[in-house]
């Protein structure tokens, strides 16, 4: 585990650092609140915080506030409050704070050692519960919720000029699929879809059914139609065996590129009239959205 350490005495903190070296931790120490909380903050993997009270800069408390904060909108971090006997009060306010345990300083080798093992436990239990309400459980891809999540990252910290695009994606007749292989192939071959778009930096979801979304940070319009293009092409060279012979696919797609001031819905939305352009153009296709194309269709 990555585990970060505050506490206003040195000696204390080598004394713990070598204890926890021994278990294989990567440990940071600090003396001061604020140093930590920005180590905190630049560091997205740390599994557990383990502070005192006193602190330069940021109290303990304080620290056990903001970690909790920050864990609330990535991995989890247990935190682990130190207290010496002389400070019972700031205990149950560190456990208020959002710390999750507490130990006395100075902990037992055994002690020390028993908090860290509930502390994986827990870590990982709360990795599990993540993932389980983030990933789609057929595909391995960002679910709706997580997906727009992801999104709404994205536009967070997207930079003036900054290209930016998205696909969205249906299989072709998949309804035939289903009657002609049942249900069970036709979850195999979404699957396998799905993983034909697993490109670089992409952002996948399966918003419905069969039917997918792509972002593409850092890529132009142009770009996301030739990523696209690969996709279907891989798309179209898949086979699946069945018992009813091989089964092959093909999927309809549309393109769309991010707009000044505009919301992620604005641009799927874009991408969606294209891709239903695409199906309507008889499909195994992609289409750029084209303001000048859809007067005409209208
Ligand atoms: P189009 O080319 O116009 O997209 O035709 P389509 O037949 O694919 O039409 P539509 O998108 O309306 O059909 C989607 C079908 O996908 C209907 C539904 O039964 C099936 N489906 C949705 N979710 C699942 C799933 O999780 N597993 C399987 N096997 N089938 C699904
Ligand atoms: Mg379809
Ligand atoms: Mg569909």
């Amino acid at each position: 585990m990555h585990i970060v350490i505050a506490d206003s005495s040195r000696v204390g903190l080598e004394i713990l650092k070598r204890m926890l070296k021994e278990r294989g931790d990567t440990v940071d120490t600090f003396t001061d609140g604020l140093k930590a909380y920005r180590f905190l903050v630049a560091e997205q993997n740390i599994d557990v915080l383990l502070t005192g009270f006193e602190l330069t800069s940021m109290s303990g408390l304080e620290l056990c506030w903001e970690a909790r904060l920050l864990a609330q909108t990535r991995n989890p971090i247990y935190v682990i409050a130190m207290s010496s006997t002389h400070d019972n009060d700031k205990l149950v306010q560190a456990l208020d704070s959002g710390a999750d345990d507490f130990i006395r300083k100075p902990p037992s080798h055994e002690e020390l050692f028993a908090r860290f093992r509930a502390a994986e436990r827990l870590n990982m239990m709360q990795k599990e519960l993540v993932h389980l309400a983030n990933i789609d459980p057929l595909t391995g891809v960002f679910n709706r919720r997580a997906f727009f999540e992801k999104a709404h990252k994205i536009m967070d910290g997207l930079q003036p000029e900054q290209n930016f695009s998205s696909l969205m994606f249906d299989i072709d007749h998949f309804k035939k699929v289903n009657d002609t292989y049942g249900h069970d192939i036709g979850d195999e071959a979404i699957r396998k879809v799905a993983e034909q778009a697993g490109v670089e930096n992409a952002i996948v979801g399966r918003l419905g059914g069969e039917e997918f979304a792509v972002l593409l940070s850092g890529y132009s319009s142009a770009q996301a139609f030739d990523i696209a293009e690969t996709i279907r092409n891989g798309i179209a060279a898949l086979s699946i065996k069945t018992n009813q012979g091989i089964l092959k696919m093909t999927c309809s797609f549309g393109v769309s590129e991010y707009r000044d001031n505009e919301t992620i819905d604005d641009m799927l939305k874009r991408a969606d009239i294209a891709l239903y352009q695409a199906k309507h153009n008889g499909r195994n296709r992609v289409i750029m959205f084209d303001e000048n194309r859809l007067r005409l269709v209208q």
